[in-house]
């Protein structure tokens, strides 16, 4: 069922509660209205029939004959009137009331000090008032009891139900049909959303879903929903973007093996033509590894697989280890690789992912600086209370425009002198992601020679 149909049902159907609620309140205080004020006529009317009835000579209780003269008085035909002595005997009984009897005999203390108002019924079922108040007459003891029929009392309450009960249905129908229009017309700007998201499809990430009043809730709603598009769009173009850098990377290596394949088989004739290739070929299928296992490392970090598991170690044994490693490279290249630093400080990280970071770095460094240049690396702590590892290195350094975004994915400052050198603009993003991992950060700073890197982590 519709939400706007549900939603009508549901106000009617609370409106309509609430106005029987209402019905019945409003007939139960009428009706405690109506008794009293009857009550109280009642009261009036006693002191009135006190005055008017009286003893004869023989002892006959008798109502003053020229009472039809008073004003007042006249009401009293129009009441039950009983007299009785408090000894239960009827002395008086008006015409109206005739064979019937108000009450049972009088009630322990009936009428004394006051009147005594209840709600009683006569034989025949009628509902009445009755109110009796006890009185000396002529020196002698009586108990005047005057009754009211309720059914004035029930009439009222009937008209107003009557009236009510009609006018129920009216509102009701009133209700429904502007409940109807007003979720109708509120939940409009939701349609319209659901048409346009329908729209939406991965090729269309840009659009957006129409805000009709920021304001609302309907409007947070849109707004949350354009927010997570938006997400989705950068996370789309990454992925696109990655998709199609990570296919060009590739296929410049291919090309390379292809070419020198075909130009092996062209023209080379003696074996160390044939060596000369494959060496060139193997190159290429080294530099294609490495890309391949550079591409998984992201896709796995991307996807949150590579669990990182946490030690304390000192960072300056760990330089130590990884210059070790990369000391061949910079052998080659009659660089100087010099390493120093505070041994006592111990930072808390993944092991295996800083070393693969500083790997990347020291490698850049070897790679970037010129043959016979210095790479200095210096372990210390900062004054914010971090490790550092600072990488300084002899080579061109990187320009300021470029600091940030060298840690893109595939990104190169000089895409001809890079490619020439083997990077694929991977190593400083996976270094960074790992870095970042584990609470750490990586910046280029000012240098006056070569470029240098500064790697914070936190301390233990
Ligand atoms: P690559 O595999 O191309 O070296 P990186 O992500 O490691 O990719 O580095 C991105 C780019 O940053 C490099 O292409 C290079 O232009 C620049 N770069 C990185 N390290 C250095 C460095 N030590 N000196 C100068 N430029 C550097």
């Amino acid at each position: 069922m519709p939400l706007r149909i549900r939603l009508t049902i549901w106000y009617v159907g609370v409106l309509a509660a609430m106005l029987l609620l209402f019905i019945a309140g409003t007939s139960f205080v009428l009706y405690f209205q109506l008794f009293h004020q009857l009550t109280r006529f009642a009261v009036q009317d006693i002191e009135t029939v006190e005055g008017l009835l009286y003893f004869q000579p023989d002892g006959k209780l008798t109502l003053n004959e020229n009472y039809h003269n008073h004003a007042q008085s006249r009401y009293v035909l129009e009441r039950l009137l009983e007299v009785i002595t408090p000894g239960g005997q009827v002395i008086y009984r008006n015409e109206r009331l005739g064979n019937n009897f108000l009450d049972q005999s009088p009630f322990a203390g009936e009428g004394v000090n006051g009147y005594s108002e209840r709600s009683s019924r006569l034989q025949n079922g009628q509902r009445i008032v009755l109110v009796s108040r006890r009185h000396n007459l002529q020196g002698r003891p009586i108990i005047i009891r005057l009754g009211y029929e309720q059914a004035a009392i029930w009439s009222r309450i009937e008209e107003f139900l009557t009236a009510s009960g009609t006018a129920l249905p009216v509102l009701l129908g009133l209700a429904g049909f502007f409940g109807y229009q007003l979720s109708r017309r509120s939940l409009l700007p939701l349609r319209d959303m659901a048409t346009r998201a329908e729209q939406i499809t991965a090729e269309q990430l840009g659009q957006r879903l129409p805000i009709a009043n920021p304001a609302d809730e309907l409007g947070h709603l849109a707004m949350s929903f354009n927010t997570l598009l938006n997400r989705l769009q950068q996370s789309f173009d990454r992925l696109r973007r990655f998709t199609s850098d990570a296919s060009h990377e590739l296929r410049t290596p291919l090309a390379a093996i292809r070419s020198v394949g075909e130009v092996g088989l062209q023209n080379s004739r003696t074996p160390s033509d044939y060596e000369d290739t494959i060496g060139s070929m193997l190159e290429e299928v080294t530099r294609l590894t490495n890309l391949v296992e550079a591409l998984l490392t992201i896709s796995r970090a991307d996807e949150g697989r590579i669990e990182l598991s946490f030690s304390q170690f000192s960072p300056l044994d760990l330089t130590r280890e990884v210059i070790g490693l990369i000391e061949v490279l910079a052998e080659e290249r009659h660089q100087e690789v010099s390493v120093s630093g505070v041994g006592s400080v111990r930072v808390r990280g993944d092991k295996l992912l800083l070393r693969q970071a500083l790997i990347n770095v020291l490698q850049n460094a070897v790679k970037y600086s010129p043959d016979g240049g210095k790479i200095s690396v210096v372990v210390g702590t900062s004054p914010s209370g971090r490790a550092t590892v600072t990488v300084t290195d002899s080579g061109p350094g990187i320009p300021l425009e470029h600091r940030r975004k060298i840690f893109d994915r595939f990104y190169r400052v000089d895409e001809a002198r890079t490619r020439e050198t083997g990077g694929a603009g991977l190593g400083l993003s996976i270094a960074n992601w790992a870095i970042q991992a584990q609470g750490g950060q990586i910046r280029v700073e000012d240098s006056d020679q070569g470029a240098k890197f500064l790697i914070e982590l936190p301390i233990d």
